[in-house]
């Protein structure tokens, strides 16, 4: 009998990229003034996600701050509710990203990490990421790379001419 197993999962934390030109660049999402305790409690929470499928590589740091592509991770994670890439703990550690309220605030109202609704989570689910998309962060001006190199980046430039 079917349950209600396969309702979407709410995607956040996808970066842009040359690829994905219409996700959030997570510098507009950095405030160093976030407060350290929230911020621990999210990062310790993200940490605890179940990994879903692996993507087709590992991902590379918007911020080019030298860190191994490897160490960020190619697995998406969840807690039954959300999903998120195993990559993002690092721009909160590492790039005082913060992220938007209604994921804090639903992280910060779990008790615990909820371990029997993200072990039940399909492998499968699908991800939703109309409302990450929409996010618009808190610095509209600021902005990251968009590509994981210069390299990259003038090739890619290249092909669309
Ligand atoms: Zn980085």
């Amino acid at each position: 009998m079917y349950s209600n197993d396969m309702q979407e999962l709410i995607g956040f934390g996808y970066w842009r990229s040359l690829f994905e030109p219409a996700l959030p660049d997570p510098a507009r999402f950095v405030d160093e003034q976030w407060d350290a305790k929230t911020r621990q409690a999210v990062v310790l929470y993200l940490k605890q996600g179940y990994p879903l499928s692996a993507w087709m590589g590992y991902s590379w740091c918007r911020f080019r701050c030298g860190i191994a592509n490897n160490q960020l991770g190619s697995c998406d994670l969840t807690d039954g509710t959300y999903c998120w890439p195993e990559g993002l703990v690092h721009y909160l550690e590492c790039h005082a990203v913060r992220l938007p309220d209604a994921v804090v605030q639903h992280i910060l109202a779990q008790p615990t990490f909820p371990h029997h609704r993200a072990s039940q989570t399909p492998e499968v689910t699908p991800v939703s990421t109309v409302w990450w998309a929409k996010q618009a962060g808190w610095n509209s001006q600021a902005s990251s790379f968009f590509g994981e190199s210069e390299e990259i980046e003038r090739e890619y430039l290249r092909l669309l001419k």
